[in-house]
């Protein structure tokens, strides 16, 4: 289960929307590490912003995407440099899976912990395993591998480094044409 996860995780993916079963953007939280007590009181006093502590006890403003709060660089009350780095930083390994979903088909949006990759929206299983991808992107270069005998994950420019930790075992010759089936008839239940 472990395979293409593990050392990599991606700020954002697509995940089976907990309303409707569609897709839907699943990002992950963002925290940004406050240093001064005029910091604390002035993202406290913001309803986007979950004050914590981490683990030395140390202030965390949290934010999440998507809940009707403006973008980080919107935010009149961020500096510059902290509406940067909420940006860029992702959020550290205890608060890893917790963020938002957002879905443009029901309109569900919400704080949303994952529970990766058994939530992933592109997902098939295969003879007791599961084969899945963090987006669509990634799901149709798994059908182009899957479609394609004698084709080398690397060959695929932007998908490669995913493809290549997938097990092989999904595209042998015995397994490519029904693990390329299942593939579309995921990726066309929803085009
Ligand atoms: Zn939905």
């Amino acid at each position: 289960m472990a395979w293409a996860s593990s050392g990599y995780h991606p700020t954002q993916m697509t995940i089976a929307c907990p309303a409707c079963r569609g897709p839907a953007l699943f990002r992950r939280i963002r925290g940004l590490r406050l240093t001064s007590p005029e910091a604390i009181a002035r993202l406290g006093a913001l309803a986007h912003f979950q004050i914590i502590e981490d683990g030395h006890g140390l202030p965390i403003a949290l934010y999440r995407y998507g809940l009707g709060a403006p973008l980080p660089e919107n935010i009149p009350e961020l500096t510059p440099a902290e509406a940067r780095e909420l940006s860029m930083t992702g959020p550290w390994p205890p608060h890893r899976d917790e963020g938002s979903v957002v879905c443009e088909t029901c309109g569900h949006r919400a704080a949303h912990r994952v529970n990766w990759p058994a939530e992933a929206f592109y997902q098939v299983e295969h003879r007791g395993e599961v084969l899945w991808a963090w987006n669509r992107g990634q799901a149709e270069a798994l059908l182009r591998l899957a479609e394609s005998p004698g084709m080398k994950p690397q060959e695929d420019r932007i998908h490669g480094d995913f493809l290549k930790r997938v097990p092989t075992g999904f595209f042998t010759a015995k397994a490519r044409d029904a693990v390329a089936r299942k593939l579309r008839r995921c990726l066309e239940s929803h085009p």
